[in-house]
């Protein structure tokens, strides 16, 4: 009978012929290879894996997809080189472009709130780069953020639709659209005063979107613009929700929608000046010629005419729209800026989460990845 001993001493005597076994196999490859190649040296060539020039530890601001990081590794063959991302605790919120190096993220990262694996705003991600023989080298990098950088300013144009009324109220001035914009970066980056009233169950989200607005300074043409339109409806036809988009239907063409927000101001009120359609906002990944918000001269900014006694008057019927043009739906969420036939001042907040599905529209894939390329190139 064998004992336990001699039964490890034959395992590991077995696993010695195989290690030798296999140093003979390789050195039998190692001969028909050099043997194969014509050199006729005596010592084979040897490729060498790719060699990291570039850093292994970076710092980037919050709130963009792009890290700024370029990886770059030399080849002593001189061959194309691969890059991938191989790993690392963080390796999920990466992407890298094979060829030329650039890394970027995958959502873009928010300073008050990080997403890498120990929440220290430090990511950690392994990348390598792969030579034309499938040598590779990997660089453990970091990636460090800190905050505070406004994820996107958005330009927009104001297509105003007027009447030829007495009062002439329809054509809205320049103060009066201005006044919108400051509720909108009020509205959107949580500077609201009137904060204070959001329901105590959701005060511990409220976020700050870390988005804003200004009106367009350059048209479609390169021209110098103020980032309003303005068309004599004579006919009335805007009135009808479908010819508000369109210059040969009483409406006004839209502004190239990957570029700009377009919002169409028309009057959406009956005779007796009750507003009937109220505002409506286009979600990303729909036509582009109606891509934008719609909202009724009186529900626009905070300058009379405002709709008052229809608790219009506060700008907030953009932010909601706005919101829908940003991927939002409505929520059952008191005094959030998505709740539905709430008067404005009971419209406040943005949530932690809605935060998360508009960024989310911004990157690789996203309903409005264009624009976010095209207003940060
Ligand atoms: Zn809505």
């Amino acid at each position: 009978m064998r004992t336990v001993q001699s039964l490890i001493s034959m395992y590991k005597e077995g696993n010695y012929y195989l290690k030798r076994m296999l140093v003979l196999v390789s050195l039998l490859t190692a001969l028909i290879s050099c043997g194969g190649n014509g050199s006729g040296g005596t010592v084979p060539d040897v490729n060498q894996a790719p060699l990291f020039t570039s850093t292994s530890s970076f710092s980037t601001l919050d709130n963009s997809f792009k890290t700024g990081y370029q990886a770059v590794a030399t080849d002593k063959e001189d061959t194309a080189i691969i890059y991938s991302i191989t790993g690392g605790a963080d390796d999920v919120d990466f992407l890298i472009e094979p060829e030329s190096g650039a890394v970027s993220f995958v959502i873009a990262p928010d300073f008050e709130h990080p997403h890498d694996e120990n929440i220290d705003n430090i990511y950690e991600v392994e990348i390598s780069a792969t030579d034309s023989n499938y040598a590779s080298s990997r660089l453990n990098l970091k990636i460090t953020v800190s905050g505070n950088r406004v994820l996107l300013v958005i330009p927009i144009v104001v297509h105003v639709l007027y009447q030829e009324d007495t009062e002439h109220e329809s054509n809205i001035t320049e103060e009066k659209i201005l006044s919108q914009i400051v509720v909108l970066n009020k509205d959107f980056r949580m500077k609201n005063t009137d904060l204070d009233n959001v329901a105590a169950e959701f005060k511990s989200i409220v976020t700050d979107m870390e988005i804003e607005f200004e009106m367009a300074k350059v048209d479609p043409n390169g021209e110098a613009t103020n980032g309003i339109t303005r068309t004599l409806d004579l006919t009335h036809e805007s009135a009808d929700e479908n010819n508000i988009y369109f210059g040969n239907s009483g409406g006004h063409d839209a502004w190239p929608t990957n570029e700009y927000l377009n919002i169409w101001i028309y009057d959406g009120s009956d005779r007796l000046g009750n507003i009937g359609l109220g505002g409506r906002g286009q979600f990303p990944g729909g036509d582009p010629l109606t891509d934008g918000v719609v909202i009724p001269y009186q529900a626009f900014g905070t300058i009379n005419p405002v709709a008052r006694n229809q608790n219009l008057h506060l700008g907030r019927t953009a932010t909601h729209e706005i919101g829908h043009w940003l991927d939002l739906r409505h929520v059952e969420m008191e005094t959030n800026f998505m709740d539905t036939y709430v008067p404005d001042q009971q419209m406040l907040m943005f949530s932690e989460g809605q935060k998360a599905t508009v960024h989310s529209i911004f990157s690789d894939g996203g309903g409005r990845e264009e624009l976010y390329e095209n207003l940060t190139k």
